[in-house]
C-alpha cells in the first residue's frame, strides 16, 4: 500500500490502513505513518517518520516498528509511554519522546504534540504540518475536550480524524463533538469497523457543521486533500 504518487503542491495524500488510527500521511517530501498495526512492515518501503499517540496494543507494535525502522532508517516520535517501551529497540538516535506543545521537524514538515484525552498513560494527539501549510490533526482515541476550540481556533484545519468507536467512552457523537470543536474544511471518521456508525457521523455533520466536508474512508484507499483556500 506504498502511495506511489506525489501529492499537488498544496495538498497532501492520506491512507486509513486499519480499523483503529492507523494513517499514512504523504506531503511533497515526506512520508509519515501513525501508529502502525495490523500491517506488514514492507507496505512502508518509504517511511521517514512513524509517530505514535499511546501504548496501547492497537496503537503500539514494537517488532513491527523495529521493522520498519531497520528497513528504511525512519525516525521514531513517541509518546512518554510508548518511547520507554521502545527503548530496546530502536537506537537512541532514532526515537524521540515527545510530550503536549513540544514540535519536532521531519525535514521541512512539523510535527507537534497536543492533549488526548484517552485512558493511556501519557498519549498525545499530533498536528502534522506539511512544508506547504496543509494541518492535519491526528487526535488518537480522543474523547472531546474544551481546548480542542482554541486549538481549530489557532490552527485552521484542514484535516481531522476523529475516533467514533472501540475506544472506550467513543461513538458517532463524541467524534462529531471533536469536529463541532475543531471546525475543520474536512473530517474524517475513523478508529471503528462499522460504516454504520460513519453515516451517523456524517449525519450529524450534515445536520449541524455544514461547513466542514465529511469524507468516510475506505480501508487502504488514497485520498487528497487540499490546502484550504
Ligand atoms: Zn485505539
Amino acid at each position: 500500500m506504498p502511495i506511489d504518487k506525489t501529492p499537488e503542491e498544496n495538498a497532501i495524500l492520506f491512507v486509513w490502513f486499519n480499523h483503529y488510527a492507523g494513517v499514512l500521511i504523504k506531503t511533497p517530501s515526506k512520508t509519515i505513518i501513525v501508529d502502525p498495526v495490523d500491517i506488514r512492515a514492507r507496505s512502508f518501503p518509504d517511511a521517514d517518520a512513524i509517530l505514535i499517540t499511546h501504548e496501547h496494543y492497537d496503537h503500539l507494535d514494537p517488532r513491527l516498528i523495529a521493522e520498519i525502522q531497520k528497513a528504511t532508517g525512519c525516525t521514531i516520535i513517541a509518546d512518554p509511554a510508548s518511547a520507554q517501551r521502545l527503548q530496546h529497540s530502536i537506537a537512541p538516535d532514532k526515537l524521540q519522546q515527545i510530550r503536549p506543545c513540544d514540535e519536532i521537524k521531519v525535514g521541512e514538515v512539523s510535527v507537534k504534540a497536543e492533549k488526548c484525552n484517552h485512558p493511556a498513560t501519557a498519549p498525545v494527539s499530533y498536528i502534522i504540518t506539511s512544508e506547504d501549510g496543509v494541518k492535519v490533526f491526528h487526535t488518537a482515541d480522543s474523547l472531546p475536550f474544551p481546548e480542542l476550540a482554541d486549538i481549530g481556533e489557532r490552527e485552521k484545519f484542514d484535516v481531522v480524524f476523529c475516533t467514533v468507536g472501540i475506544a472506550p467512552g467513543t461513538s458517532p457523537e463524541t467524534g462529531f463533538e471533536i469536529a463541532r470543536l475543531t471546525k475543520p474544511q474536512v473530517a474524517v471518521p475513523y478508529h471503528t469497523n462499522s460504516t454504520e456508525y460513519q453515516q451517523k457521523f456524517a449525519e450529524l455533520l450534515k445536520a449541524e457543521l455544514p461547513r466542514t466536508a465529511c469524507l468516510i474512508p475506505e480501508l487502504n484507499k488514497i485520498y487528497q486533500v487540499s490546502k484550504r483556500k
